[in-house]
C-alpha cells in the first residue's frame, strides 16, 4: 500500500500529526467536560483550548464557536427560520442558497422547501451577483438568510463572499458561509469575509471525521438548537466528543500556520498537474479555470469519458482520486455543480477531481500523470474505434 498516492483531500484530508497526538492525549483523559471534579476540569480544559484554536482560525471569539458532529450538522444548525436575538426572537422568511452548495445546504436545512430559493452560478462556477441582487430586491421587506460557500468542493472555485455579504447586509439580511474546504488554503476570518455564520469540518483540515463547528460573528444571534441540551452554551446538547474536539483544535492551529507558507507551493504543484494533463491529452477541459480557485483542486474531463471507469483505472494504477458525479442506488447522477454551471452531460459524466494537500509531492503528481498517460491512450483508442 505504501506506493499508493492519495489525491482526494477534499473528500477527507489525512489526519495531521498534531491532531493525532492531541487525540491520543485526549483519549487518556477520562473525565466528562461537564463534571466539576479534577478529571472533568481536565476534559473541560481540552475542549476550551480547542475552542480557542478554532476561534483563532476564524478570527472569532471562543464563545462564538459551537462544536457539532461535522460540517453537515453545522449547516443544518445555521439554516433555521428561528433565531434567538438579544433575549427576543428573530424569524427569517426566506432562505437563499447558491446552486453549488453541499447537499446539506441545498436541501435548505430546517426551512420549509417552499421558502428556499436558489441563486444561480455562471459558467465559471461563481455565484451570479446580478441575479442575487434581483432576488434580494424581489424579497425587500422580508427577513432573508443567505448561504453561499467560501470555496466549492468539486471545482475549488472561490466564491465572491465579501461582495455577497455587502449585498445581503445592504438589504438587512444575514449571511451563512460554508467554509469547509477553505482552511489552510485561504483565509477563513469571519470579519474579513464579512460573514455572520461560518461552518467548518475537522476532517477536511487534517482533523478527525465526526467533528465540526458553527462559528458566529455576533454571539447575540443564536439559531434554535438542533440538539437541545445544556452543553455548548445551550447551542448543542450531548456530552462533548473530547478526542474529536481536541484533534480538531490541533488541526485548526496547524491549518492557520500552513496558510502562511504552503499556498504558493500548492499553486505550483497544481500548475504542474494541469500542464501535464493537457500535454498528455490536449482535449482536457478544466472546470472553473477562468475563476480564482483553491490552490489544491483540479476538476477536469475529456468528452466521452466515463468518470467511474477512470476512477477505477486510476485506483489500479495506485492513485486515489474521485469523480465529480455521485453514485446512488446503482445509478450515476451527474454533478449538480457542473449542471448548475451549464456543462453538458457528455462532458460532465467524465469529470475527475484531483485534490491534494500540504504533504503532497511532485512525485505523487507525476504518478498521477503516468496513470493518466495510460488511461488517456485507452480513451483515444476507444474513440478511434467508435469513429471507424
Ligand atoms: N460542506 C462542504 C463544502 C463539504 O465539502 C462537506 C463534505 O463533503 C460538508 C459540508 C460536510 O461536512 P461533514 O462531512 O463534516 O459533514
Amino acid at each position: 500500500m505504501n506506493d499508493r498516492v492519495y489525491l482526494d483531500w477534499n473528500a477527507t484530508a489525512p489526519l495531521c500529526p498534531e491532531a493525532k497526538s492531541a487525540i491520543e492525549h485526549a483519549l487518556a483523559v477520562s473525565g466528562n467536560a461537564s463534571s466539576i471534579h479534577t478529571e472533568g476540569r481536565r476534559a473541560r480544559r481540552l475542549v476550551e483550548e480547542a475552542r480557542s484554536k478554532v476561534a483563532a482560525l476564524t478570527g472569532a471569539e471562543p464563545r462564538a464557536v459551537t462544536f457539532t458532529s461535522g460540517g453537515t450538522e453545522a449547516n443544518v444548525l445555521a439554516l433555521v427560520p428561528e433565531y434567538e436575538c438579544q433575549g427576543g426572537k428573530r424569524r427569517f422568511d426566506r432562505l437563499l442558497v447558491s446552486a453549488i452548495e453541499h447537499p446539506s445546504v441545498r436541501a435548505g436545512g430546517r426551512f420549509d422547501h417552499a421558502r428556499v430559493e436558489t441563486i444561480p452560478v455562471n459558467s465559471a462556477g461563481s455565484v451570479d451577483l446580478h441575479s442575487l441582487e434581483r432576488q434580494l430586491a424581489a424579497r425587500a421587506g422580508e427577513n432573508v438568510l443567505v448561504s453561499v460557500m467560501l470555496a466549492n468542493n468539486e471545482t475549488g472555485v472561490i466564491q465572491p463572499v465579501r461582495a455577497v455579504a455587502e449585498r445581503v447586509h445592504r438589504m438587512g439580511g444575514f449571511l451563512h458561509v460554508d467554509a469547509v474546504q477553505a482552511p489552510g488554503k485561504i483565509t477563513c476570518d469571519i470579519s474579513e469575509l464579512d460573514a455572520d455564520f461560518l461552518t467548518l469540518s475537522a476532517h477536511k483540515l487534517g482533523g478527525p471525521a465526526g467533528c465540526g463547528a458553527l462559528v458566529k460573528r455576533n454571539e447575540g444571534l443564536r439559531p434554535l438548537p438542533l440538539v437541545p441540551g445544556s452543553q455548548e452554551h445551550g447551542q448543542r446538547g450531548g456530552t462533548e466528543n473530547l478526542s474529536g474536539i481536541a484533534g480538531f483544535g490541533a488541526a485548526a492551529a496547524r491549518a492557520l500556520e500552513d496558510l502562511r507558507h504552503v499556498v504558493e507551493p500548492m499553486r505550483r504543484l497544481r500548475g504542474r498537474l494541469e500542464e501535464g494533463l493537457r500535454a498528455i491529452n490536449p482535449k482536457v477541459v478544466i472546470f472553473g479555470e477562468e475563476a480564482e480557485r483553491l490552490p489544491n483542486t483540479t476538476l477536469f474531463a475529456v468528452r466521452g469519458a466515463k468518470a467511474e471507469t477512470l476512477v477505477i483505472g486510476f485506483d489500479l494504477e495506485r492513485v486515489a482520486v474521485s469523480s465529480g458525479s455521485a453514485c446512488s442506488s446503482g445509478k450515476v447522477a451527474l454533478s449538480p455543480v457542473l449542471e448548475a454551471m451549464g456543462v453538458d452531460s457528455e462532458l460532465a459524466k467524465g469529470a475527475i477531481r484531483v485534490s491534494f494537500g500540504v504533504s503532497t509531492t511532485k512525485e505523487a503528481v507525476d504518478q498521477l500523470l503516468n496513470a493518466w498517460k495510460k488511461l488517456s491512450a485507452g480513451l483515444h483508442e476507444k474513440s478511434a474505434g467508435l469513429a471507424a
